[in-house]
């Protein structure tokens, strides 16, 4: 039989109902509980029992249950997120007593959603990496012309108030989400499938509603404070819809509220440089292949001090400019911190004394800030001028920086005022955070609080003047009474009260101490009190600087990525490379920004591309190809992110691209073989590539069949140095292209060096003209720890098939008990039948004629 639910069964029900879609922590006293399936779900990810609830009726079997205790919850939130959930959280709105003064002795305590947990929107430092964005993107668009997809990607970071956004097509979608470290995407139905390949499902919800246009613009409006869109500059519709449906699914996240959003950065896509997913992924630009961060080119540019500042880096690196003036200015800001060494230790370490306040700015806003945040902004807010100083007589991007960290004067002298000296507590409740002298009132409690003891002391004094013996005593059920032995009774002041007689004694109040006790008894709840009013003034405060919080967050982060990679540039001797709006690509003495940091002596290798030349890089495996290949690509990416770049001299015209086809990995998730994918990426890159990319291309055509694959490999090279003309490396086994180099002029041959000593080979890993003389793979194969006898038979093996190729001789294939050799085929021309067949006027002759050249034909085949 069915039970009817209990009214907080309703509850938990009612919310359950409008979040189906997310684990309900209901709050029951000190503990969240976990009810039905979101129970069995939570106990297995967190690892804590399972049980039932029941209620008191014989028939209810219970449901199952799991929780955890209120004060722990903030660590089980992070663990279910991690795991991909979402979770809501129900919190109790008043105490049971509070329920039943309101409604009666049956009421129960009334309890709400308070806010929606999701991996996009958090702001608690407890779930956020330091130097790492986890944004919140929203993509909005369809299909218009010819049923192509158009439409804008937005994203916003809620824990800093940062929000962008940029128009998209069906060709950029790809690589402007695989820039941005996706925490969590929103979408229209219409568009579900086109991100199915780009953001994992799990993080996406699909909710049309959000961008419906008039919502949208509702939601922006809203988010900014404002009554007309056009202050914001969003330049298309789509682009209203895209931060719309992101600022609006972010307030419903956190019931309504939202921090201080910065004004939408717009971003021209023609502005930056496109990489696309796979290139990203294996230039190992944010993390390695192996997913360390250590190893990528981020691990070694990345020198920032604060956290800001790395995530700031990372952007840069992930989107590198296309604009010359813009390049140049930053190489020029990074340049003056090179020359003068002793601003960027000044400036780094006063970064150092600073605080990311642009979390703590939302944090505060958002009602989940605490005195810590509050002591942060101050103590940042103490630095600002001596940064400033340190700046004075600097100019360009450094000056814009120096003047963004301005405005804050005031707010700083407010929080140097009210707030007393750290270590503040991290709660509120814990109080003691305003300092002393702030707050008349304030002061006034905590007086109470803190000499009541010495005011009852007082008080009892001043009424032994009168003469009776008495005595300062306590219980609990009076409270602080006088208490005054039998005999002197009749001569205790008039204004005392009776309050009690026991056998010995007597006991009074007056009116005085009855006044002090109460105060002295609220004393405690005052003081927290008043504390929080005046953190709500102090926030408000920080609400009205909020504008002033952001840019001087923003120069700080600016400053320490330019300090940052001023100080990999003078430490690791990097250089500033010329960048222009030209065709050249013309590096002396290139290294590969992370090998160079992992390998003892690193060779380094010149390169030069300029006017769309096509170098074909032929050499062993281990030899060095791929790091070639990487270097050039990742100084490329350097230079155009405004950093000095490892090498001697460089000479870059900007890429609009770069392109890479490196490695073989199987995307078998996406029902893709090695060879599939290799194809797709090759088919991207010769349908994307303009004159002005580069292009970095590893082994095309290894994942088919020989003559396949060559075959691939040569149609592309013709492509790309015949008609694309982009600058291009391609490094390959297959040596019959380096005929190529003959008939095409932009094309030329360059091997990595080896040595050749007794057998062996010895990797010089110098890059140098011409084709290498083989692939070295039997050689490798015995360094490598190959069994002797295999290696043996595959070098005697390789003769044969050597000979065969230069048309020396036949081999039989099941001498060689090989399952297939094509190399083996006899060449075409000398073959009889063929030649035979080839001479024959098939129209011209009788069927007499015809049997007789079958009979021909048969005695030519052995
Ligand atoms: P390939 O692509 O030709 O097989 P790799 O580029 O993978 O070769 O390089 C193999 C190894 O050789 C690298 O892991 C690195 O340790 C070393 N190496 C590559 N280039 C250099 C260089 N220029 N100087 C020193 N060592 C290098």
């Amino acid at each position: 039989m069915a039970v009817a639910d209990s009214p907080v069964m309703q509850q938990y029900r009612a919310a359950k109902r409008e979040y189906p879609q997310a684990i309900v922590m209901f709050r029951m006293g000190d503990f969240y509980e976990i009810l039905g399936d979101d129970a069995a779900l939570a106990s297995e990810l967190l690892q804590i029992t399972l049980t039932k609830r029941r209620t008191a009726k014989a028939e209810d079997e219970g449901i199952p249950m799991c929780g955890v205790p209120h004060h722990a919850a903030e660590g089980y939130i992070g663990k279910l997120i991690e795991a991909g959930q979402r979770v809501a959280l129900v919190e109790q709105l008043e105490t049971p007593e509070e329920a039943r003064k309101a409604r009666g002795s049956g009421a129960i305590v009334r309890r709400e959603v308070v806010r929606l947990f999701t991996p996009g929107t958090l702001t608690e430092e407890s779930y956020l990496a330091a130097g790492q964005a986890r944004y919140l993107v929203a993509i909005s668009g369809g299909a218009r012309e010819a049923g192509r997809l158009e439409g804008a990607v937005a994203w916003l970071d809620l824990s800093t108030g940062e929000v962008g956004v940029r128009g998209m097509t069906a060709g950029t979608l790809g690589a402007i989400v695989a820039g941005l470290s996706v925490g969590e995407a929103v979408v229209p139905q219409a568009l579900e499938e086109a991100v199915a390949g780009v953001v994992p499902t799990g993080v996406v919800t699909v909710q049309d509603s959000l961008f419906n246009h008039d919502a949208a613009q509702r939601a922006v409006l809203r988010a900014y404070g404002i009554d007309t869109l056009e202050g914001l500059g969003l330049p298309t519709e789509d682009a209203v819809c895209a931060v719309g449906a992101l600022v609006g699914y972010a307030s419903l996240t956190q019931m309504g509220q939202l921090p201080q959003l910065a004004h939408p950065k717009v971003v021209n896509g023609r502005s930056r440089m496109m990489i696309d997913p796979a290139t990203r992924k294996n230039l190992e630009l944010t993390e390695s292949l192996a997913g360390k961060r250590a190893d990528s080119l981020l691990g070694v540019a990345d020198r920032c001090i604060t956290g800001a500042g790395s995530r700031l880096l990372a952007r840069w690196v992930a989107e590198p400019l296309t604009d010359v003036g813009e390049i140049g200015a930053r190489q020029a800001a990074v340049a003056a911190l090179v020359e003068d060494g002793a601003v960027r230790g000044e400036v780094r370490s006063l970064l150092k004394q600073t605080g990311d306040i642009a979390r703590c700015v939302s944090r505060l806003l958002l009602g989940r800030g605490g005195p810590r945040d509050l002591a942060v902004l101050r103590g940042t807010g103490d630095v600002l001028p001596a940064l400033q100083k340190a700046l004075k007589g600097k100019d360009g991007l450094l000056a814009v920086q120096a003047k963004g960290l301005g405005g804050l004067g005031e707010l700083t002298a407010l929080l140097d005022k009210a707030l007393g000296d750290d270590p503040l507590p991290a709660l509120v409740r814990d109080g003691g955070f305003i300092r002393d002298g702030y707050d008349g009132d304030l002061d006034g409690h905590r007086t109470l609080q803190r000499d009541g003891n010495r005011l009852l002391q007082e008080l009892e004094a001043r009424e032994a003047a009168c003469g009776v013996p008495l005595k300062l005593r306590y219980n609990q059920v009076w409270g602080y009474y006088f208490e005054v032995g039998k005999a002197h009774a009749a001569k205790v002041p008039e204004h005392w009260v009776h309050r009690q007689t026991t056998t010995q004694a007597h006991r009074y109040s007056t009116p005085e101490l009855m006044r002090l006790e109460r105060e002295l008894g609220s004393a405690g709840a005052k003081v927290q009190h008043r504390e929080e009013e005046i953190l709500a003034t102090l926030v408000e405060a920080v609400k009205g600087a909020s504008y002033a919080l952001l840019s001087a967050s923003e120069a700080l982060a600016t400053l320490d990525v330019l300090a940052g990679l001023a100080e990999v540039a003078a430490r690791l001797g990097w250089v500033r490379p010329e960048v222009d709006g030209g065709d050249a690509f013309a590096i002396v003495g290139g290294k590969h920004p992370v090998v160079a940091a992992r390998v003892s002596e690193f060779v380094a290798n010149g390169c030069d591309l300029s006017g769309g030349q096509t170098w074909l890089l032929t050499g062993p495996n281990m030899a060095g190809k791929s790091t070639f290949l990487r270097q050039n690509a990742l100084i490329c990416i350097l230079a155009q992110v405004g950093s000095f770049v490892p090498a001697e001299r460089a000479r870059i015209g900007v890429a609009d691209a770069v392109f890479s086809r490196i490695g073989a990995a199987d995307n078998l998730a996406a029902g893709q073989s090695t060879f599939m994918v290799e194809m797709v990426e090759t088919a991207q890159i010769l349908n994307r590539a303009t004159a002005k990319s580069l292009v970095i291309l590893d082994e095309l055509g290894r994942g088919t069949a020989t003559y396949d694959g060559l075959a691939i490999a040569w149609a592309c090279v013709e492509e790309i140095a015949g008609s694309l003309g982009c600058r291009t490396l391609f490094a390959t086994h297959y040596h019959e292209l380096t005929a190529l180099a003959e008939k095409l002029e932009r094309l030329s041959t360059h091997q990595v060096a080896v040595r050749e000593w007794k057998g062996e080979i010895v990797f010089l890993h110098q890059v140098k003209p011409g084709a290498a003389a083989g692939s070295y793979g039997v050689q490798v194969a015995k360094l490598a720890g190959v069994p002797g006898r295999v290696v043996s038979r595959a070098d005697e093996l390789l003769r044969g098939f050597l000979k065969v190729a230069h048309g020396k001789g036949v081999v039989k294939v099941d001498e060689l008990s090989l399952f297939a050799a094509p190399v083996v085929a006899a060449p075409k021309a000398d073959n009889p039948i063929e030649v035979k067949l080839k001479g024959m006027d098939v129209d011209g002759m009788s069927a007499r004629e015809a049997l007789h050249a079958l009979y021909e034909l048969r005695g030519l085949v052995h």
